[in-house]
């Protein structure tokens, strides 16, 4: 029977959904079906089986939707989203000129507002999961969880703890306390985070990495992001940041290493041999860095990692395809490796390994059963779609974000064409707006590319 789709057809304790498209965790495959009970998927199988194991349960049929994991973004800062249009044009280091000015002016009510766009925008994008690396903006970071679950977005959520700072982060018991806190929180996940290795001590770097390791949380550091911060750690402890942390004895699979652009063959090295896991940033590479993580050499090394935005923009295929587009412009086109990757390198990094990098590898980020029901329904009937012949490929490279026909975290409905359903978005957005406008008129932010109007203007004279 052929179900009408509306909102209503995701809604239920248990629910027997049958996509046209599954896609599972060795790829896309049809004639199978999902039981999703209480937000966790149970079930997933052939739709046959299901359907006569649960004949009395109605099967929803999806017909020509895929049903895929959520993308996990392995890297963001949620409290950044007023500032995201000022770092065009920019030169590397924005963090001296925008970030913290920006960061500095928020009090919990902005911060509150920026990270509940931030959070609208990522689930617009496809994203279900987001790895925040820890605000500068000194507040509860009850605000930010605040807004990512009542958004519906699955958070991790990190405490920065920078101690060498002009003005010092939390101590390591406090980093205890944040880690207790968010313990067995449904959508927020707790994690530590220090912002570059020499903005801590040895003794803090090791002590968080490992209070990180014991809790099954992510130690998320900047490391080697541009060739600006690595002179910045060889001028101020004579190391590379990954060198530094590596000396510090805060290498481990409990580290999420953001940016890694710049990697020597002992450093790619020291990634595997630790399992230390990557955050992959494209666009933030090419927006505001000098180079690119050698991806492509990771995966085929075995080193861990995901793909993140840095809150450069939320939207998870564009992402994607930026990330296999960089490897082939920056190693593909060299080597002649038409493949690079072969397009399921990057679906998966988007999707499980993300998961994995950010800590949350058996949470979400497959179709799998145990997993939380953290998924998108994908419309496959649109032009750019048809003729299919190899659907990894054409959602890495074809597919749109404007295909999301519904993003679900933990089996409830967040986003149905592109909105939500059970709050005000449009409202959030114009609210955000004019707190934006009054953060950024305090805010002493310093740029120094003029926008693309000005810009054109100083050419022409
Ligand atoms: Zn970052």
């Amino acid at each position: 029977m052929r179900t009408q789709l509306t909102p209503d057809t995701l809604s239920g304790q248990q629910l027997l959904l049958a996509p046209e498209v599954t896609l599972l965790p060795d790829g896309p495959a049809s004639g199978y079906a999902v039981l999703i009970t209480d937000g966790v998927f149970t079930e997933v199988g052939p739709a046959a089986e299901l359907t006569r194991r649960h004949s009395r349960l109605a099967v929803r049929h999806l017909d020509g939707q895929l049903l895929m994991p959520g993308f996990v973004d392995a890297h963001h800062h949620l409290t950044q989203s007023f500032g995201k249009a000022l770092a065009f044009g920019e030169p590397s280091e924005i963090f001296r000129r925008v970030w913290v000015p920006l960061e500095s002016r928020l009090d919990e009510e902005s911060a509150y507002l920026a990270a509940k766009l931030s959070a609208l925008e990522s689930l617009r994008g496809g994203f279900t999961t987001v790895a925040d690396a820890g605000t500068r903006a000194g507040i509860d970071l009850g605000a930010v969880a605040d807004a990512t679950t009542e958004a519906g977005l699955r958070c991790v959520l990190a405490q920065v703890g920078n101690d060498l700072d002009p003005d010092p982060r939390a101590a390591a018991a406090e980093a205890e306390a944040h880690l207790a806190h968010w313990s067995g929180h449904r959508l927020v996940h707790a994690s530590l985070a220090v912002s570059i290795p020499e903005a801590a001590s040895d003794a803090v770097l090791r002590r968080l990495s490992a209070l990180s390791a014991e809790a099954g949380a992510v130690f998320q550091v900047h490391v080697n992001e541009h060739l600006a911060a690595v002179e910045r750690s060889l001028v101020a402890c004579g190391r590379r940041p990954l060198e530094q942390l590596h000396h510090a004895g805060a290498l481990g699979p409990q580290l999420l290493a953001a940016h890694a652009t710049l990697l020597t063959p002992r450093e790619l090295h020291l990634l595997a041999e630790t399992g230390a896991a990557v955050s992959y940033n494209p666009v933030a590479s090419a927006w505001k860095g000098n180079a690119v993580a050698p991806a492509t050499a990771m995966a085929a090394a075995g080193i861990r990692f995901g793909l993140g935005t840095d809150g450069t923009r939320g939207d998870a295929f564009r992402l994607m395809d930026a990330a296999e587009f960089a490897q082939r412009l920056a190693y593909g086109l060299a080597s002649g490796d038409s493949s690079c990757g072969a397009g399921w390198t990057w679906l998966e990094h988007a999707t499980a390994g993300s998961a994995d990098a950010v800590g949350l590898g058996q949470v979400t980020g497959r179709i799998a059963a145990g997993l939380a029901a953290d998924y998108l329904l994908v419309d496959l009937t649109v032009p750019e779609l048809r003729p299919s012949h190899d659907l990894t490929w054409e959602l890495v490279r074809l597919a749109n974000r404007d295909q999301i026909t519904a993003v679900v975290v933990e089996g409830k409905l967040r986003l149905w064409r592109g909105w939500p359903t059970e709050w005000d978005g449009p409202a959030l957005v114009s609210q955000a707006a004019k707190a934006a406008e009054k953060v950024l008129a305090e805010a002493e932010v310093h740029r120094v590319h003029p926008t693309a109007a000005e810009h054109r203007r100083n050419g022409a004279r």
